[in-house]
C-alpha cells in the first residue's frame, strides 16, 4: 500500500533565493531555445529543460488543434516518471484535434533568470512558451506544491486568479488525488478533473475545439466553461457560490441550473482498454523511480482508514495479465531498463502475482538480468512464493508498510496485518537474500498511545532480530510520517496531532531505537505536516493565504530547506485564518466539508459509519472476500461486486490463505457495524 506520502526530497545542489517577483510580459514568442540556451550554462542539472527524451514528441502546433500543457508542479526528476501525465500526453498527441507537449517547475535558479530575461515558461518538448498553449493543465499530488502551481502560472505570464484572464490567456486546469478537495485553490483553477482522465480529456478537447473555432471572443471565457462543467467529471469553482456563517461553511451551490450541484469523478470500468503508456519516457538524467513502470490495476478495496489513494481510486480494475506481460516486454525492449516496476496501491493483490513475476522473470533469462520490483508490497499478501520468484531477478530493498505498531492501531486503521504476518514477510526476505528492509510507519493516528508509538520500534527490532538468523548485518529503515487526514476517508473527521505533540512522538521513538543496533530512524518534519494538514480539509478561505505565501517567494515547500513554516503562520494571520482551526479540530457528523459538492462515488454515511468502527477498533474485511458494505464505489461504474468464490490470497489475515472467518481471525474482525461505544470526543488528538 502506499505510505501516506513521500518523504521531502534531498538538498538540490544550488539553491538561489528568487528575486522580487516580477511580471512576465515576452510571451507572444515561438521556440525559446536560443534565447534559453545560453541561461542553462548557468543553472543546476541543465538537462531538466532539454527535452528530446527517448518517448518525447515534438508536435507541430495546427491552429485549429487543442494544444495542451501537461504540467507537473515540482522538479523534472521528480515529474518525468509520473505516469498519469505520460498516459495523457500520448493519449492527446493521439487525438486528431488535439496536441500535448509537457512541461516541469523550474527551479529557483533558472525561475529567476527567466524572470530577469523577461522570458516565459516554456514547454520541454518545443520550447514552446507556455502562455500560447490553450490549457495548461496540472498533476495536483501533493498540498506543498500549490504555491508552485501558482508561480509558474505566473510564469506563464497568465494571471494568477481566474477573474483575471481574459480569452487569449489558456485555462487552467488540475487533476490528480489532490482535487478532491480543490478549494484551496479555487481562486486559481478555471477546472478541475475529478477521477480517470483517459477519456475526459477527448470530451474536453472536443469542447475546447468548439471554443477556438468559435474565435475565443471577449465574453466567451465564461461559456466555455459552463460547457465544460457540463461534462461529467469536470468541476469548474468559478459556478459556484459558497455560504459562510461565520466560521461555518454552510454551502456549495451552483449558479446557473445547467451547472451540476454533485460532481462525480470519472472512471474506467475496463483497464484493459487503455495499455498505456506505450512509448514511457527514458529520461536523460537521474530521476526518482527511473525503471519501467507497468501499471497493474487501479483502486484498492483493503479500506484502510487514512488511505485516500484507496478510497477514491475505488473499485478495483485489474489490467489482464497477458497485457501486463505484453507491455513488460515491449516496454523492456524499447526502453533498455533492467528494472521493471508492477505498479499499483498493493501489487501482492493483483490475482496470480506469483505465476505473473514467474513470467516476467523466465521471459527475460535469455537476456541480461532483469530487476522486478513490486513498490506497494502488504506484508500479508507477501509469502515465500513472491519471495522466491523475486529473488530469481536482482535484488533491491523490500519496502512494507505496516503503518502501525501495535495491532490494536492497526484495527483503528483498518490496516489489518497482523506481528505474524510481518515477521513471515521480513523473514522470507532475509532467507530469500535480502539484506535491507524500509518501514513505513504513520504516527499521530486517531487513539494512538504511547504504547502504539513504541510498538514501532519493538516491530523494527524483532525483524532485525529476525534477519541475524540469515545474515549478518540486516538492517531495517524505519520511516515514519505524521498522519494528516484527507477527504473521502473515514479519518476525514479527525483532528490532526499539533507539531508539539507529532515532535513528542517522535523523539519517543528516537530515543527508544536509539541504541537498538541494526534500526535508522527517519521522519517527515512535523511543521510540515501542519500545512499539508491545512491545505488537505481547507476551504476557499485559505486562496489569499497561498497567493501571500507564493508572492514572499514560498515555492518548493515540499523540499526540506525550502519549507518556511513562518511564511505560512505569517500568511494565515494576515488573512485572519487559524491553523488550528482547519488542521486540529475534529469535524462533526453534520458540519458541511469544504468537498461535499464533489464525489468520489463513496456514500459519506459509509465513510461516517466506518469513522464510528474505527473508533470502536472494530475492522471492516477486505470486500473481495466479503459480501459488499455499499460503499458506492461500484455502483453506477457498471462494475459488478463479485465475493470471491476461492478463498483470499495466500498470507495473513487479510490477504490471508484462511477463511476471515477461520478462528485465527480476532473476533472483532467480525463483528462490524456495532453500536459505536466511542465518540470524536473521545478521541485523542
Ligand atoms: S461498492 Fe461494495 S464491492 Fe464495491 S468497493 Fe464498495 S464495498 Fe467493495
Amino acid at each position: 500500500m502506499l505510505a501516506q506520502r513521500p518523504p521531502l526530497r534531498g538538498r538540490p545542489r544550488i539553491v538561489v533565493v528568487p528575486p522580487k517577483r516580477e511580471p512576465v510580459t515576452s510571451v507572444h514568442m515561438d521556440g525559446l531555445w536560443t534565447q534559453l540556451e545560453p541561461l542553462l550554462a548557468k543553472v543546476a542539472k541543465p538537462a531538466r529543460y532539454i527535452g528530446l527524451e527517448d518517448g518525447a514528441q515534438r508536435p507541430d502546433h495546427d491552429p485549429r488543434q487543442v494544444a495542451w500543457l501537461l504540467a507537473y508542479p515540482d522538479t523534472y526528476e521528480i515529474g518525468l516518471p509520473n505516469q498519469g501525465l505520460q498516459i495523457l500526453y500520448e493519449l492527446l498527441n493521439e487525438h486528431p484535434d488535439a496536441v500535448a507537449e509537457r512541461t516541469y517547475a523550474p527551479w529557483v535558479d533558472l525561475d529567476a533568470l527567466l524572470r530577469a530575461h523577461g522570458l516565459p515558461l516554456f514547454s520541454l518538448d518545443t520550447h514552446r512558451p507556455a502562455g500560447l498553449f490553450d490549457v495548461i493543465g496540472f498533476n495536483l499530488s501533493a498540498e506543498l506544491t500549490y504555491t508552485n502551481l501558482l508561480n509558474m502560472v505566473d510564469l506563464a505570464g497568465v494571471p494568477v486568479r481566474t477573474a483575471d484572464r481574459r480569452p487569449e490567456h489558456p485555462l487552467i486546469a488540475a487533476g490528480g488525488h489532490c482535487t478532491y478537495n480543490p478549494e484551496p485553490l479555487a481562486d486559481f483553477l478555471d477546472f478541475v478533473v475529478l477521477g480517470d482522465g483517459e477519456e475526459i480529456v477527448s470530451e474536453i478537447t472536443d469542447v475546447l475545439a468548439g471554443w477556438k473555432a468559435s474565435g475565443r471572443t471577449e465574453g466567451s471565457r465564461e461559456g466555455v466553461l459552463r460547457a465544460l462543467a457540463g461534462v461529467t467529471g469536470v468541476y469548474v469553482p468559478s459556478l459556484y457560490d459558497v455560504t459562510y456563517d461565520g466560521a461555518d461553511l454552510v454551502a456549495v451551490t451552483p449558479r446557473y441550473p445547467d451547472v451540476p450541484e454533485m460532481v462525480e469523478k470519472r472512471t474506467l470500468a475496463d483497464l484493459g482498454d487503455w495499455p498505456y503508456p506505450k512509448n514511457q519516457l527514458v529520461p536523460l538524467t537521474e530521476v526518482v523511480h527511473d525503471r519501467l513502470n507497468v501499471e497493474v490495476f487501479r483502486g484498492c478495496t483493503r479500506g484502510c482508514r487514512f488511505c485516500q489513494a484507496g478510497m477514491i481510486t475505488r473499485p478495483v480494475r485489474e489490467r489482464p495479465a497477458e497485457q501486463v506481460r505484453t507491455m513488460v516486454a515491449e516496454g523492456l525492449r524499447r526502453t533498455g531498463y533492467d528494472e521493471v516496476a508492477l505498479t499499483s496501491l498493493s501489487t501482492a493483490d493483483f490475482s496470480g502475482i506469483e505465476k505473473l513475476v514467474g513470467d516476467i522473470v523466465r521471459s527475460t533469462d535469455d537476456g541480461p538480468p532483469v530487476s522486478v520490483s513490486l513498490p506497494s508490497l502488504r506484508v500479508d499478501a507477501f509469502g515465500v512464493g513472491i519471495a522466491t520468484q523475486l529473488q530469481k531477478a536482482r535484488r533491491t530493498g523490500l519496502t512494507f508498510a505496516p503503518e502501525a505498531g501495535t495491532w490494536r492501531m492497526r484495527q483503528v486503521i483498518n490496516k489489518l496485518i497482523r506481528e505474524e504476518d510481518l515477521y513471515q514477510a521480513v523473514e522470507a526476505a532475509y532467507e530469500n537474500g535480502w539484506r535491507r528492509v524500509k518501514l513505513y510507519f504513520l504516527t499521530g493516528l486517531p487513539t494512538e498511545t504511547d504504547e502504539d508509538t513504541l510498538g514501532i520500534a519493538e516491530l523494527a527490532r524483532n525483524c532485525v532480530a529476525l534477519g541475524k538468523a540469515h545474515t549478518k548485518s540486516p538492517s531495517v529503515t524505519v520511516s515514519v510520517g505524521g498522519f494528516v487526514p484527507k477527504p473521502f476517508t473515514p479519518f476525514q473527521w479527525f483532528g490532526q496531532n499539533t507539531v508539539e505533540e507529532l515532535r513528542r512522538k517522535i523523539n519517543l521513538l528516537r530515543d527508544d531505537t536509539r541504541k537498538s543496533h541494526g534500526v535508522q530512524l527517519k521522519w517527515h518534519d512535523p511543521k510540515a505536516t501542519l500545512i499539508e494538514g491545512v491545505m488537505s480539509r481547507g476551504d476557499r478561505r485559505l486562496g489569499p493565504v497561498l497567493e501571500e505565501v507564493w508572492r514572499r517567494g514560498g515555492v518548493f515547500q515540499e523540499w526540506n530547506e525550502r519549507f518556511d513554516l513562518d511564511l505560512w503562520l505569517d500568511a494565515m494571520a494576515a488573512h485572519g485564518v487559524s491553523p488550528d482551526w482547519y488542521a486540529h479540530r475534529h469535524r462533526t457528523e453534520h458540519e458541511v466539508l469544504p468537498w461535499d459538492h464533489l464525489s468520489a462515488g463513496l456514500h459519506k454515511d459509509f465513510l461516517w459509519q466506518d469513522w464510528r468502527d474505527s473508533l470502536a477498533e472494530v475492522g471492516l474485511p477486505d470486500c473481495r472476500w466479503t459480501p459488499c458494505y455499499d460503499c458506492g464505489a461500484c455502483t453506477g461504474y457498471s462494475i459488478e461486486h463479485i465475493v470471491a468464490s476461492a478463498t483470499p490470497p495466500a498470507g495473513g489475515s487479510q490477504g490471508t490463505g484462511q477463511d476471515l472467518r477461520s478462528s485465527s481471525v480476532p473476533v472483532s474482525l467480525l463483528a462490524r457495524r456495532p453500536e459505536p461505544a466511542v465518540t470524536t470526543a473521545g478521541v485523542t488528538p
